[in-house]
């Protein structure tokens, strides 16, 4: 009656040892193996469960911002520049100095540390960096709404995508949402009459993943600083400034009438809130920018340690920002791919091409990459990719660094746009190895 006896959990988790597997998930494989009642499968559901970690892959899907890929792709560390001028052969394990201010010894606040950088790039007086831009939404009207009214109009009652829909922020942060115009037409006049002892502020919020078209009107942020009442800008996307100085030449035709930091607050908005991880092309971050009066009022409600980010982040953030006041295109990944020409790009492709052989049916295609992350709705940005015969994502995805790459029209799209030129040679081995 009884069946072969089950091998050991403990030899049978041994036996994957080699593919240098932490021992206690290795007995979870096992486990797991044991109970389906193939224990032979123990190295595959081991592999599978190593490769499902959090890990480098390789985002072929010519969408920059990928939210399921941490959006805007970051220098790995041994590429940071840092604020030090010493360097150390082996780097020692040290601290990291988060909040003591080095001239009086003293702690200070880990939020505003890179204020001045923001001064400087975006013309912002004041900043409070969050955990994310839904973070920075919900502080702002938590901390300068609760309990009064927030104009907003019927044609930004946005949803983001993951659960940030305006009026739920709002249901959170006990701010009354009044809301005015209409879905597609929204005047100055709407506000004004809307106005009353109880109003705190006037919210824009920008679209960023959806166009209106046809008749539509709305009321943009130097009009509804006449009001005479803050005026709160959430643009989304994060981008500093909309004449992209950082960038060698103009700013790129994609991004087009996207609200940048510099301009919403030179338009009069007294608060900005942005994302770090769309175009401002750094680390999963939420930006308060603005007057300092309501920063600080921001920074010290106790939802503000809440919603603090850790001093990974911040490091990881001052990095981008000292990226953008160096001018260092090589150290802005996002920007230096999204300003990629198609010439180098074409380049690449047919000298990747040359090192597969042939292999897949491989050819080039011009094809359409996008700023992705909800932010610059409708962007196109030309592109140039590796093109296969048939729906090769799973093969590619098995590799080791996986290739994230999209199907198309019965062929398998490696978009170049969003690849560093440096697995360049290993999209040529992938490629090859493709039967
Ligand atoms: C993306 C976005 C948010 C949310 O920002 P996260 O960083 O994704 O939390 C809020 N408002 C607008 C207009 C956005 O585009």
């Amino acid at each position: 009656m009884d069946g072969p006896r089950p091998p050991a959990i403990d030899r049978l988790a041994r036996s994957v040892s080699d593919i240098a597997y932490p021992h206690p998930l290795a007995v979870v494989a096992a486990r797991e193996a044991v109970r389906s009642g193939r224990p032979e499968d123990v190295r595959e559901i081991a592999v599978a469960t190593m490769r499902n970690l959090i890990g480098p892959v390789v985002n072929a899907t010519g969408v920059l911002l990928h939210t399921n890929l941490g959006r805007a792709p970051l220098l790995p560390r041994s590429r940071q520049a840092g604020p030090s001028t010493r360097e150390a052969a082996v780097e020692p394990v040290r601290y990291r100095n988060i909040e003591i201010d080095l001239g009086t010894g003293k702690r200070d606040s880990r939020q505003r540390r890179l204020e001045t950088l923001l001064r400087v790039l975006a013309g912002a007086d004041s900043a409070l960096v969050v955990n994310n831009g839904a973070a920075a939404v919900l502080l702002v009207l938590t901390a300068l709404g609760r309990d009064r009214q927030v104009l907003v109009s019927r044609g930004e009652l946005i949803e983001i995508g993951g659960g940030f829909r305006l009026p739920d922020v709002f249901a959170a942060s006990g701010a009354e949402l009044v809301s005015v115009g209409t879905t597609n037409r929204t005047r100055l006049d709407d506000y004004a009459r809307a106005l009353s002892d109880e109003t705190a502020l006037v919210l824009s919020v920008h679209r960023s993943n959806f166009t209106m078209e046809g008749f539509v009107q709305s009321t943009g942020v130097s009009e509804l600083s006449t009001l005479g009442l803050p005026v709160i800008a959430d643009i989304g996307s994060g981008l500093l400034d909309a004449a992209t100085p950082w960038l060698p030449g103009p700013p790129p035709a994609w991004l087009a009438g996207e609200p940048d930091v510099r301009g919403s607050l030179a338009a009069g908005a007294s608060l900005v809130c942005a994302s770090g991880d769309k175009l401002l092309g750094g680390p999963q971050a939420g930006l308060i920018l603005g007057r300092p009066d309501l920063v600080e009022r921001c920074g010290s409600h106790p939802l503000a340690r809440a919603l603090r980010p850790g001093g990974l982040v911040l490091e990881s953030l001052q990095e981008t920002l000292l990226a953008y006041l160096r001018g260092d295109l090589d150290a802005m990944p996002f920007w230096k791919m999204a300003s990629a020409s198609l010439e180098e790009l074409h380049g690449r492709a047919g000298k990747i091409l040359a090192g597969a052989g042939g292999a897949g049916g491989a050819e080039i295609a011009e094809v359409t990459a996008t700023a992705g992350a909800g932010s610059v709705a409708g962007s196109a940005l030309p592109s140039i990719a590796i093109t296969l015969v048939g729906d090769r994502r799973g093969a590619l995805l098995a590799g080791d660094p996986p290739v994230v790459a999209r199907a198309q029209g019965g062929r398998t799209v490696i978009d170049l746009r969003t690849v560093d030129p440096t697995d360049d040679d290993l999209l040529s081995e992938v490629i090859s190895s493709l039967t």
